[in-house]
């Protein structure tokens, strides 16, 4: 069987099985398997093999590699709160199709979301970014929630397209960010102080 048509460009998931296939016969793995392509593999499911690829990855020494991957529910990372963190991790290009939260969430390594777009809520309220975060070329559709995030590293939102509001804490970047290029269809709310 051919390899994920994603892996020539996402080549993380070249060794991953590719029997899930597109209205057109092409084949993907399941992290990259459009929305409602993903065969009998239900939310519990994906989001089992998603921590288990995030934890082994880890246990190896790798940041890790999510690019790419269409997120077809909706996605809560509650199992990173407190203790647990998300180390280094890549989400660049990929499509969160429901709700993104990532509240509370603390990010220990870099955290990468060029040009990933988030159909629904982003919700990043509380988060730790303690290296960078970089959201270049991203699409937020619906709200995006960054009130009392931070961000320590150097923080990129160049190019990034706000279609509705988005919401951000005073003095929620520690060090240098980019805000070049940034298309705001609607609001950007700056309110209360984060420390
Ligand atoms: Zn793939």
């Amino acid at each position: 069987m051919s390899n994920c048509v994603q892996s020539k460009g996402h080549m993380w998931c070249k060794n991953l099985p590719s029997h899930y296939r597109d209205k057109e016969g092409k084949n993907y793995c399941i992290f990259h398997a459009p929305e409602g392509c993903k065969g009998d593999v239900a939310q519990d499911e994906f989001v089992g093999l998603l921590l288990r690829k995030i934890s082994e990855d880890y246990k190896e020494g790798k940041s890790c590699n999510l690019s790419g991957t269409v997120f077809e529910w909706h996605i809560n990372f509650k199992d990173f709160y407190g203790e647990n963190v998300l180390h280094k991790i890549c989400f660049s290009k990929s499509l969160f199709c429901r709700k993104a939260d990532f509240s509370h969430v603390t990010f220990n390594g870099d955290a990468l979301f060029s040009k990933a777009i988030f159909c629904e809520e982003a919700d990043f309220e509380y988060a730790r970014f303690q290296g960078s975060a970089n959201f270049s070329g991203a699409v937020f559709h619906d709200k995006a929630r960054f009130f009392d995030a931070t961000v320590e590293g150097y923080a990129d939102f160049s190019s990034v397209t706000f279609n509705k509001t988005s919401y951000f804490s005073w003095g929620a970047f520690k060090n240098k960010v980019i805000f070049k290029n940034t298309c705001y269809k609607e609001n950007a709310i700056f309110k209360r102080p984060v420390f």
